[in-house]
């Protein structure tokens, strides 16, 4: 277990809990393979593209409605800004709250400051964001740059919190410590834990953290057919809010990638116990994960009601589906434990799974506990999915790998995938609010979904017949994996 927020700096996945990016075999193969403690990387010898550490950091913090966040790096790095503004705005507008920009800078490190330093630059960025936003904490992400030239970001937000009087965190995200770019949100979990949590004044019996990213609110009304109540967190929460999450009754996550090392961190902490179930999709998860959420709060038998009862609402209209969809083939392209879910879901709706490209592997989640375990959740309970790689987003497998295989949808999680599966003629899904497949009802709304997608076909094939792939035949017809080296046992 290494969760030491004493630390400024956190513990990467791949030291901390094995993960890896690089798995071509079955998913039970992988399975077993952790489950023995066998590292089972194959490193890529050509690498297309990859998100980094700062950006998912980035991502958990810079929707705090409250607080400034400062990226100390150069410009290059925050190639993600307009995005994160968008999301912040959009779903400020979804949420009917206050529509504002977010408060974030960057301190522009340029070539001067790689010799004499950026240290000066980041103190009067960080007393700018004080001025301009008035913000109840200021985060920095660190970078490569700044990371490289040893700027001591940690002693000067130390210096600057006694001045301004505020939370000034520094969050150790150096975009190339960690391979495994999820390891950036452990950074900014790791920040608020450390710096922003204070130690419980009253518990709250009925209140739930929701560890999740920024997608649409189900839990208030699922976790009010058992007298809860979700604490939404972090996107979207104030800085006042995160100090009390120590009060919560217990945390939950959509994703364990996304909220193992928060979770975790909470019940060693503060003891808020976390829910150590598979995360909230398909049939069986969804009934383990409420169970294991009654047994926590004491409300086992209000539960055992509501599954009843949601099983018998959705019933005859899954049987439905599932005639529909019965056998068609789908591939998913996602990150891990999100993956893993939509494959249990898209196994309840009887469809066939053809392959998964999950975009890391994490062998164990911070807690330590097999429950947590989305993709043996799948095995053992699904059965095995034949044609499963661990790829970071690398295109040229994908595209190779489609074009194989050729299902009859592709699941995507990310939107830069999503054209890839059109350009092959195959209609694709992709789905950015991850709430939309939780419970019960996610398994219908992700089936009507599907049905409405699959109509697309005559429409993505003539695309596909308009478009040209940037692959030559060179790549296309030889094997998929074929810049994957050999397994590398640590
Ligand atoms: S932090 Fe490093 S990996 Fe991330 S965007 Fe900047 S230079 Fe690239």
């Amino acid at each position: 277990m290494s969760i030491n927020i004493k630390s400024p700096e956190v513990e990467i996945r791949e030291s901390r809990l094995g993960s890896s990016n690089g798995f071509v075999g079955t998913a039970k193969e992988l399975c077993d393979k952790s489950r023995k403690n066998r590292f089972c990387e194959r490193k890529r010898s050509f690498s297309q593209c990859l998100e980094c550490s700062s950006s998912r950091a980035l991502s958990m913090l810079v929707m705090i409605q409250d607080a400034a966040v400062i990226n100390h790096a150069p410009l290059g790095c925050s190639a993600d800004f307009a995005e994160f503004n968008f999301t912040n705005r959009a779903e400020q507008i979804r949420r009917k709250i206050p529509v504002k920009n977010v408060n974030l800078l960057s301190t522009n490190l340029q070539e001067k400051d790689m010799v004499y330093g950026g240290g000066a630059k980041l103190e009067s960025t960080i007393r700018d964001a004080y001025v301009r936003f008035s913000p109840k904490a200021i985060f920095v992400t660190a970078s490569c740059a700044s990371g490289i030239i040893g700027d001591d970001v940690s002693g000067i937000t130390d210096a600057l919190e006694e001045e301004l009087g505020i939370p000034v965190v520094y969050v150790s995200c150096e975009g190339f410590k960690s391979k495994i770019w999820a390891t950036g949100f452990d950074s900014a979990f790791h920040a608020i834990v450390r710096k922003i949590v204070k130690p419980p004044i009253k518990k709250k019996k009925d209140l739930i953290n929701v560890i999740n990213f920024w997608g649409s609110d189900i839990f208030t009304d699922l976790f009010g057919k058992i007298g809860l109540r979700p604490n939404y967190i972090v996107p979207f929460s104030k800085i006042e809010q995160l100090k009390k999450i120590s009060e919560a009754a217990a945390t939950v996550q959509v994703c364990s990638t996304l909220g193992t090392y928060l979770a975790a961190a909470l019940e060693q902490e503060y003891g808020v116990p976390e829910v150590k179930s598979p995360p909230p999709y398909g049939l069986k998860g969804t009934d383990e994960f409420l169970r294991e959420l009654g047994r926590l709060t004491g409300k086992e038998s209000r539960v055992e009601i509501v599954i009843k009862q949601e099983r018998e609402r959705i019933a005859e209209e899954l049987q439905e589906l599932r005639e529909e969809l019965r056998g068609k083939k789908v591939y998913v392209s996602a990150g891990a434990a999100h993956g893993h879910s939509l494959l249990a879901l898209l196994r309840d709706l009887e469809m066939e799974v053809a392959g998964a490209g999950i975009f890391h592997h994490d062998p164990c989640f911070d807690n330590g506990d097999e429950r947590s375990d989305a993709l043996k959740h799948v095995v053992d309970n699904y059965g095995d999915v034949r044609s499963f790689s661990v790829c970071n987003k690398q295109v040229f497998e994908l595209v190779n790998v489609l074009s194989r295989l050729r299902p009859d949808l592709l699941v995507v999680r990310h939107g830069g995938l999503a054209a890839w599966g059109v350009n092959l003629g195959i209609p694709t899904l992709l789905v950015g609010d991850e709430q939309f497949g939780i419970g019960y009802q996610g398994i219908l709304n992700y089936g009507n979904k599907i049905i409405d997608v699959l109509e697309t076909k005559e429409f993505v094939e003539n695309i596909a017949a308009h478009s040209e792939l940037p692959y030559t035949s060179w790549w296309m017809e030889q094997g998929p994996y074929a810049f994957l080296g050999r397994e590398q046992v640590e």
